[in-house]
C-alpha cells in the first residue's frame, strides 16, 4: 500500500459529518424507489458522495438487484408446479445432481453459492426435471440459511410429489464467512435433509449418497 491512502480518507471523515441531501432525480426517467433512497442514504453515511457520476446510478441498481437477488418471495410453487407433473410407473430413484445456486445469508446479507443435488423415490408421481432448479430459486432467492433451503427444498417436493422419500443435499461457501469474520477462503459447508425412505432405510441413503459422490467436493 502507498501512502496516497491518506487524503481519500480525509475526504471519506468530511462526507459522513456532512448532513445527507438526496441526490436529484430525474422524475421522468428515475425508476428509483423507496429502497433506492435508502441505499443513497447508506453511500452517504459510509462516507461516499452518492452525487458523484459514478454513483449516481448505484442506488438505482443496487435496487434493483436486491430485488432480483429476493425474488423468491413474491413467486409461488404452485405456478412453476403446475402442469408439471406427470403419472409414471417407474418406481426407481431419480437424482439431479449440481444444481448452481446463489442466495444471501439472512445475518449478513452477504451472499453464499453452492449446489444442491437432489434425489426422490416416485409414488406414481414425477416432475419435469427442469422444475428442480426453479424451486431451488425460489428458495434460494430470500435472505436465507442454507440449511432452511436444503429442508424447504425437500419438504416442498415431499407436498407436491407424495414420493416415499426425498433426499437434498446441499453444499455451499458463504461470503461472510471468506470476506469477514473467519476469513477462510476454503472451508466449504455441507447441509442435508432426508425423509421418508432416505430416511428410514440406510441402503436408500446409501445409495443416494454414492450417486453423488463424485460430485461433492
Ligand atoms: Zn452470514
Amino acid at each position: 500500500m502507498k501512502s496516497s491512502n491518506k487524503p481519500a480518507l480525509k475526504v471519506l471523515e468530511t462526507k459522513a459529518s456532512s448532513k445527507f441531501v438526496p441526490p436529484k432525480q430525474d422524475p421522468k426517467t428515475s425508476e428509483q424507489g423507496p429502497i433506492g433512497d435508502y441505499y443513497s442514504k447508506i453511500l452517504h453515511d459510509l462516507g461516499e458522495d452518492p452525487s458523484r457520476e459514478g454513483l449516481l446510478r448505484t442506488p438505482y441498481r443496487a435496487e434493483k438487484a436486491i430485488k432480483f437477488l429476493t425474488c423468491g418471495y413474491t413467486q409461488s410453487i404452485d405456478e412453476i408446479v403446475n402442469e408439471a407433473l406427470f403419472s409414471a410407473e417407474n418406481d426407481d430413484m431419480v437424482v439431479v445432481k449440481d444444481i448452481e445456486y446463489y442466495s444471501l445469508c439472512e445475518h449478513h446479507i452477504l451472499p453464499f453459492f453452492g449446489r444442491v443435488h437432489v434425489g426422490y423415490l416416485p409414488n406414481k408421481k414425477i416432475i419435469g426435471l427442469s422444475k428442480i432448479p426453479r424451486i431451488v430459486d425460489v428458495f434460494a432467492r430470500r435472505l436465507q440459511v442454507q440449511e432452511r433451503i436444503t429442508q424447504q427444498i425437500a419438504d416442498t417436493l415431499m407436498e407436491v410429489l407424495e414420493p416415499r422419500g426425498v433426499a437434498v443435499v446441499s453444499e455451499a461457501q458463504h461470503f461472510c464467512m471468506m470476506m469477514r469474520g473467519v476469513e477462510k477462503q476454503c472451508s466449504s459447508t455441507v447441509t442435508s435433509a432426508m425423509l421418508g425412505e432416505f430416511r428410514s432405510n440406510k441402503a436408500t441413503k446409501d445409495e443416494f449418497l454414492s450417486l453423488i459422490r463424485s460430485s461433492l467436493r
